[in-house]
């Protein structure tokens, strides 16, 4: 018999889809694919090459627990030349992604039941990883017309005596909103005053149109103490199957995550570090031409949804996501549970594009497209949408 924990965690719904576009592509069905978040570009060559030169050196057995040393110092140095954050080496824990963090993360911090409050929507992992490590999520649907940012009454209406700690996700996944420094400040000083850790998600900062970006462990002293920063080079160097992530904490924490991942994995691929450790230093031309194709694609996306009046969306600041309000069709179908996964399913298999269902991220309304793909898969996508849209009218 299976632990009881997984009586009510789903499997992932990003990774799930992504699966099936490549099982229909395998046999001969060709999918566009519009909903996995993983860039489309290469793991840039400096990168791979310093991986291939850790192999070549024999750099291939087990090393610290928290991460190798020369990385730590390139991460710790990071934080501070971006963030205005001075973290030691010995604050800061390299994971195996940021998944994997986020997971050491709540193991440190959470006791069975402890509430975790999930701002939705929200990126789909979080509930489940509250779950499977003992806690309980705790959602707060925040509203379109605040462009689905957390507001200071919404936060302390939800706060109770067993909440531990907060999910911030900056730039969001799914919606691709940036918190301001202005917005971000009253929550930051909300969790402070009830002694809440916030689970800040920064895995999206390089990946902005423009808008400031304020990490939350900056805002003061007692922030920075109960702030886990989380990040990691998936997104911004195109490193996602390298599986490389890590936090940055206070010392208690980084010690106690050190020694959960310790025992559990020992540490993430030693190679793929050491090609972290080059991402780290030597990866900022690469990214920055990077953020410039997300930025045309996301002007040629606003360009082509104006023409689908059918769906709204909230135009992103960054992140590689488009959050489609499909409230509108909801007259227009018959479906029993949920309407976002009615609509990705007909998107699936009568127009062959495949989309995530907003259920997934807490919200039925909505479906998300991540535009992590060539400009010609998004032009083909979205004109089977319109398609779609235009068919049920
Ligand atoms: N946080 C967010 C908001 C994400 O979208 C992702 C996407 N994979 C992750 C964390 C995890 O990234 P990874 O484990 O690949 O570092
Ligand atoms: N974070 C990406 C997404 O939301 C990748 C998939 C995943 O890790 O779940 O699509």
């Amino acid at each position: 018999m299976i632990s009881n924990k997984l009586a009510t965690v789903t499997p992932s719904f990003t990774i799930g889809i992504s699966t099936k576009v490549k099982e229909l592509k395998s046999k001969g069905i060709n999918v566009t694919n519009l909903s996995i978040g993983e860039p489309d570009f290469l793991t840039p060559e400096n990168i791979k090459e310093a991986a291939i030169k850790a192999i070549q050196n024999n750099m291939t057995k087990y090393d610290a627990a928290a991460g190798l040393l020369e990385l730590r110092q390139a991460i710790s140095k990071k934080l501070k030349a971006d963030n205005h954050l001075e973290y030691t080496p010995s604050q800061i824990v390299v994971s195996s992604g940021a998944k994997h963090s986020i997971t050491n993360t709540l193991m440190a911090i959470l006791n069975p039941n402890d509430e975790v409050i999930v701002p939705a929507p929200y990126w789909v992992s979080y509930p489940e990883m509250v779950k499977l490590t003992g806690g309980i999520p705790i959602f707060i649907d925040t509203k379109k017309e605040n462009s689905f940012k957390l507001q200071p009454t919404e936060l302390e209406n939800a706060i109770t005596k067993k909440t531990k700690a907060i999910f911030i996700t900056n730039p969001s996944n799914p919606t691709g909103i940036i918190y301001s420094k202005e917005e971000l400040k009253p929550l930051v000083d909300i969790c402070v005053k009830n002694n809440i850790y916030i689970i800040s998600d920064e895995i999206y900062e390089k990946i902005s149109f423009g808008s400031e970006f304020t990490s939350i462990a900056s805002f003061s002293k007692e922030a920075y103490d109960l702030t886990i920063t989380v990040n990691g080079l998936s997104k911004a160097a195109s490193m996602t199957g390298w599986r490389i992530g890590y936090t940055a904490s206070n010392e208690e924490l980084a010690k106690a995550m050190g020694s959960i991942q310790g025992h559990l994995v020992s540490h993430p691929s030693t190679i793929s570090q050491w090609a972290a450790l080059e991402a780290m230093v030597n990866s900022e031309e690469s990214t920055h031409e990077m953020v410039r194709i997300y930025k045309e694609r996301k002007e040629l996306i606003v360009e082509i949804l104006k023409n689908i009046p059918q769906v709204s969306y909230i135009e992103p600041q960054g992140a590689f996501y488009f959050f489609i309000d499909i409230s509108n069709l909801k007259d227009k179908l018959t479906y029993t549970d949920s309407l976002s996964l009615k609509v990705c399913d007909d998107l699936l298999e009568k127009h062959l594009v495949a989309f995530v269902p907003g259920i997934a991220f807490g919200n039925d309304d909505f479906i998300r497209m991540s535009y992590a793909t060539s400009m010609e898969n998004i032009e083909k996508g979205l004109q089977e949408l319109k398609k779609y849209a235009e068919s049920l009218y």
